[in-house]
């Protein structure tokens, strides 16, 4: 409470005379003021609440999988060095060719040549492909076939 040097003050020259119960009734009202304020926007708090909660419940009927490049499903690559075929489990994962002593940041993933993913729940090997490819240079979408499990990069609305 910072705020008001002015009110500050006022009160201060109040000391006599019947001053003194006046402002304590001020402040009993303003603190009924204040609790009706805090406990209205409380109500509608839990309505937007209720409402919030009822969206994910919709999305999980229309997208069946994940979306988010974090979310991605493991991927088998090609290893530049060797050209042996490895996992990359992980986005946010090193790339670290078993085969070799190849290594690579997560960031160089598009500069690895990407054979397929795999389905993190029945392991087929799914389907991916790009939606915009000159904004993109890495998959932003995979589907499998098997359970039909569908990753996407972003939200597509
Ligand atoms: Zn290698
Ligand atoms: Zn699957």
């Amino acid at each position: 409470m910072a705020g008001n040097p002015d009110v500050a003050e006022e009160a201060g020259e109040t000391p006599e005379g019947t001053g003194g119960a006046a402002t304590g009734e001020q402040v009993l009202s303003i603190m009924k003021t204040v609790g009706r304020r805090l406990i209205e926007p409380l109500r509608e708090d839990d309505d937007l609440e209720n409402f919030r909660l009822s969206i994910p419940e919709t999305q999980t009927t229309t997208i069946d999988g994940d979306t988010g490049w974090a979310k991605r499903p493991p991927a088998v690559l090609r290893c530049p060095q060797c050209e042996e075929e490895f996992y990359h489990h992980h986005a946010r994962d090193a790339i670290d060719c078993p085969h070799c002593v190849a290594e690579f940041d997560p960031e160089e993933f598009p500069d690895l040549e990407l054979l397929y993913m795999t389905c993190p729940r029945c392991k087929s090997r799914m389907d991916h492909g790009q939606r915009h490819p000159k904004a993109f240079d890495v998959p932003e979408w995979a589907s499998c076939n098997g359970c039909r499990y569908h990753w996407e990069f972003k939200h597509s609305y």
